[in-house]
């Protein structure tokens, strides 16, 4: 991942307690396979993974063949977009491009990422 410049960042503020229970589970072999290193990290993961679960406008279906199928309900509620990976890059046939919002949308699911990463994907730029 780019490394991000301070600029990028903000901060938010998170209970003491809650902020230890992090620093815990870096302490844990689970956090050390999973590869966290910081704070940040667990938490920009955490919330992540919370606005993607409440994140009405797109969804996306499982890997298959090479194509990701993502449901976008600002274009049509019933039509599958198909993603499809070449040469280390998804590519979404509806936008016919590299870095549109629907493969941006992919790179922010955790789960998906690591999917990504062992089949040697790289993000959009
Ligand atoms: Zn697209």
């Amino acid at each position: 991942m780019r490394k991000k410049t301070a600029e990028e960042w903000e901060q938010v503020r998170i209970p003491k307690g809650l902020l230890n229970n992090i620093k815990d589970f870096l302490e844990s072999n689970q956090a050390k396979e999973l590869g966290y290193t910081s704070a940040s990290q667990v938490a920009v993961d955490a919330i992540r993974e919370l606005l993607i679960q409440h994140n009405p406008q797109m969804r996306h279906f499982n890997i298959q063949d090479n194509i990701i199928r993502v449901v976008d309900i600002k274009i049509d509620n019933n039509l599958l977009i198909e993603i499809f990976h070449k040469n280390n890059l998804l590519r979404c046939s509806y936008c016919e491009k590299v870095d549109c919002e629907h493969i941006k949308f992919l790179w922010e699911d955790p789960n998906l990422v690591k999917e990504f990463k062992k089949l040697g994907l790289k993000p959009p730029v």
